[in-house]
């Protein structure tokens, strides 16, 4: 397949990449379908990740982190995809809850996670969606009350990335009953507080190797040291880091479609039909060659997209352009993939099956689509 050429790394990205690769191949791609059926990605893994440099690759190294720029996050995203490993939530623990702290914590909580976090010790999540609301944040019910030197927080969230796994999750609470930006406030509550309860790992269509999960908040007491940033600023900080995370369901959509693409490819110039492959039926050129070049303008918009991130200039409206495009193209493309295989396209066995179920989460999560659509529309 033609790959535009992407210049957007340099030689030590090579090397990063080779790592990432043999990483993935070695200690990811054996054990997925097992942990498919665990529902959990072991800490076994976590750990490996964090021996060969390949967690928190964003943070400074005075921090225990790689001290590189994003680019050697979207390497490790794009390595992962490659195998269509949707399991481990590397991403949201490196480059999703990370920079919350780095960018926003207090010293002593860099101090304190930021290093085990980088070594696979200690695997973080973040929770803001609630059983009542996801899209609308604003209307988030669970509360933190201060009380003294402490918050006392109640509510429940659900749909948690690493629920199962979290050491801590970083709490998305009311601290103030405003209806305006204000209110909210980011709070680390740690696994072992009482009254910190997880609950169902939930049963999805896809990305059945990572512990999706509920979790509940009953009065468990933390020291109002655990605020991440400030207090009824939560919104704001949120709003600061969206960006990234949207990037990075970019890049996962891009990479899981050239993934596919390439298996579909190889799938269709073996499969033989009419006594002739089905590579070689006009329709099934066309669809690959046009996927193809879909594929190709998007990476070269989301390359560009990183670019700007790497420079600080990527707004809010592009990084929703970046989800949007890409993710509506990867749903798009490997369904199209997905008829060119046949029945055999809808058994599990076939990694086109699977990439087919992980992609439908990414239209929703990170912002909706239509709620990207909007933030589109009001710069218009
Ligand atoms: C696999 C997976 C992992 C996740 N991981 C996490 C996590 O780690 N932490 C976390 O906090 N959350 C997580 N989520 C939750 C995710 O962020 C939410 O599902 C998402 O924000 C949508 O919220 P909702 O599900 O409540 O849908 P709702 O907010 O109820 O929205 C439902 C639908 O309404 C429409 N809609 C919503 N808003 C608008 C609008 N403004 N304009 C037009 N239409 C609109 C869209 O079609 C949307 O899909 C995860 C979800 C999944 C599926």
């Amino acid at each position: 397949m033609i790959t535009f050429p992407r210049d957007i790394f340099d030689s030590e990205h090579d090397l990063i990449r080779q790592t990432a690769r043999r990483f993935c191949e070695q200690e990811i791609a054996p054990h997925h379908d097992a942990w498919e059926k665990t529902g959990v990605v072991p800490r076994s893994a976590w750990l490996k990740a964090g021996e060969l440099g390949l967690l928190c690759m964003g943070m400074p190294v005075e921090y225990g982190g790689g001290g590189f720029d994003f680019r050697a996050s979207a390497l490790l995203i794009e390595e992962l995809m490659r195998i269509g490993a949707s399991g481990p939530g590397f991403a949201l623990h490196s480059d999703i809850v990370a920079p919350y702290l780095l960018h926003h914590g207090s010293e002593a909580i860099r101090r304190r996670w930021l290093p085990p976090m980088a070594r696979g010790e200690v695997v973080a999540a973040i929770a803001m969606t609630e059983p009542g609301t996801g899209s609308d944040l604003r209307a988030i019910s669970t509360r933190a009350i201060r009380e003294g030197d402490e918050y006392i927080i109640s509510g429940s969230k659900t749909f948690i990335t690493n629920g199962q796994s979290a050491d801590f999750v970083v709490v998305v609470a009311r601290t103030a009953d405003t209806t305006n930006q204000s209110g909210l406030s980011l709070i680390i509550v740690e696994a072992d507080r009482p009254g910190f309860r997880r609950g169902r790992k939930l049963e999805k269509i896809g990305m059945k190797a990572q512990d999706t999960s509920e979790l509940f908040f009953d009065d468990v007491r933390v020291p109002v040291s655990n605020l991440v940033g400030q207090e009824h600023h939560g919104l704001h900080h949120l709003m600061s880091e969206l960006p990234q995370e949207r990037l990075i369901i970019a890049i996962q959509a891009v990479s899981a479609t050239r993934a596919i693409l390439e298996h579909t490819v190889e799938f269709t110039r073996n499969r033989k039909i009419f006594g002739k492959t089905t590579f070689d039926f006009q329709n099934t050129r066309f669809v690959l060659a046009r996927a193809s070049a879909q594929l190709e303008v998007i990476q070269v918009f989301v390359d560009r997209c990183i670019a700007l991130h790497v420079a600080g200039r990527l707004d809010a409206t592009m990084a929703a352009t970046a989800k949007m495009t890409a993710t509506e193209m990867q749903n798009k493309l490997i369904d199209d993939c997905l008829q060119l295989h046949g029945g055999y396209g809808y058994m599990w066995e076939y990694p086109v099956a699977r990439a087919w179920a992980d992609a439908r989460a990414q239209r929703i999560y990170g912002g909706a689509n239509e709620v990207m659509t909007e933030l589109i529309a009001r710069q218009l």
